[in-house]
């Protein structure tokens, strides 16, 4: 089941909870029992296609050389 991130707008805490997809964006009750709360961005560890933004090009090899146009 996938871990979504929330965040209590009334104390300000952030929780996770393990939720069905179909229920990420239903209201979460934050541990202390706020009900007034908003879903983050969660890092979602399951392959879903989203996400991933950090990722690196490895082929890069920092140079700059080959890709630009100057190689050739
Ligand atoms: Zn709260």
């Amino acid at each position: 089941m996938p871990r979504y991130e929330y965040r209590c707008l009334t104390c300000t805490d952030t929780y996770e909870l393990s939720r069905p997809m179909n229920e990420s964006d239903a209201p979460a009750t934050c541990p202390s029992g706020h009900t007034d709360s908003v879903k983050l961005l969660s890092t979602v560890a399951l392959a879903g296609g989203v996400g991933a933004v950090s990722a690196a090009p490895a082929e890069s090899g920092g140079g700059g050389c080959c890709g630009g146009g100057c190689c050739g």
